[in-house]
């Protein structure tokens, strides 16, 4: 758990209906802000917000498909009408369907582009007047290691997050002159529902062979705290980029 404190704070997470949204929702709320979810699973995210909310603090959740821009656009709306602004906004929403290149079924690559991509694009476009109107904010992207390092059979999803962790550093540059601090994180093997969406067996074979290398990955908690401490700093200090891993990922 973490020290930091978030009171007063608006904190906006995509993809908060499992892993680590769910986990960086339920932290940031742990550190005093009040919460916003986006997710399709709207039972899901409605679940976390009771809890939170059950828990003493304050959260809603928003059916939010971030791959269509005017859904992402109502997320940031909503979000600056129900809690009163927008103070972070952690794009995190995304998928990593991988597999060969050749042979592919090219609607996983649109759905990778649409959410890993585009979504985190809609969302940052909606936020950015919004926390320029309110005199400053905080977009914490979430990429991966593989916007650093490319490998076989990810090759697409390679491709999104490079194209997150570019976009983080071209918008900071931008973004730094309304007081917006613009963050990318990019984690390492968290355990998650992120592989499950591989019906792929040569995948699902090479992920277990990874993992009796690896041996315990992350946790979300892991990640979630690190996006709190990054949203925690004070005004004039922006982390831009940190990549967190398991001890014995090589
Ligand atoms: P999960 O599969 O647990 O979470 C993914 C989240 O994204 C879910 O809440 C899902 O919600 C949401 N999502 C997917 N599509 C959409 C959409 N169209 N609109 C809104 N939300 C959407 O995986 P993780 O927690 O692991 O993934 C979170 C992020 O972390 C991703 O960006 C991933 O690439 C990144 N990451 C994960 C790593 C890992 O090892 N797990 C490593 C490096 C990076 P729903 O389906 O309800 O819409």
């Amino acid at each position: 758990m973490s020290s930091t404190d978030l009171s007063g704070r608006v904190v906006a997470v995509t993809g908060a209906s499992s892993g680590i949204g769910e986990a960086t929702a339920l932290a940031a709320a742990a550190a005093g802000a009040s919460v916003s979810l986006a997710a399709r699973r709207l039972d899901r995210i409605q679940g976390i917000a009771e809890r939170i909310n059950a828990d003493g603090g304050r959260a809603v959740a928003i059916e939010t498909d971030v791959a269509d821009e005017a859904s992402a656009n109502a997320f940031v709306t909503n979000t600056r009408e129900v809690l009163g602004g927008l103070d972070v906004l952690v794009n995190n929403a995304g998928v990593m369907l991988l597999g060969a290149v050749t042979g592919a079924n090219t609607d996983e690559w649109r759905q990778m582009i649409n959410v890993n991509c585009l979504g985190l694009l809609y969302c940052c476009h909606a936020a950015l007047p919004v926390m320029g109107e309110g005199g400053g904010g905080h977009i914490i992207n979430v990429a991966s290691v593989a916007g650093r390092r490319a490998s076989l059979g990810s090759a697409v999803y390679n491709m999104t997050k490079y194209g997150v962790v570019g976009f983080s550093e071209g918008l900071r540059q931008e973004a730094l002159h309304a007081g917006v601090r613009v963050t990318v994180v990019e984690p390492g093997w968290v355990e998650t529902e992120l592989l499950d969406h591989n019906t792929n067996e040569f995948v699902q074979q090479s992920a277990a062979k990874l993992k009796e290398k690896v041996g315990k990955v992350l946790e979300s908690v892991d990640i979630a705290n690190a996006i709190v401490y990054i949203a925690g700093q004070p005004d004039h200090v922006n982390i831009s980029e940190v990549m967190v891993v398991p001890t014995r990922q090589s």
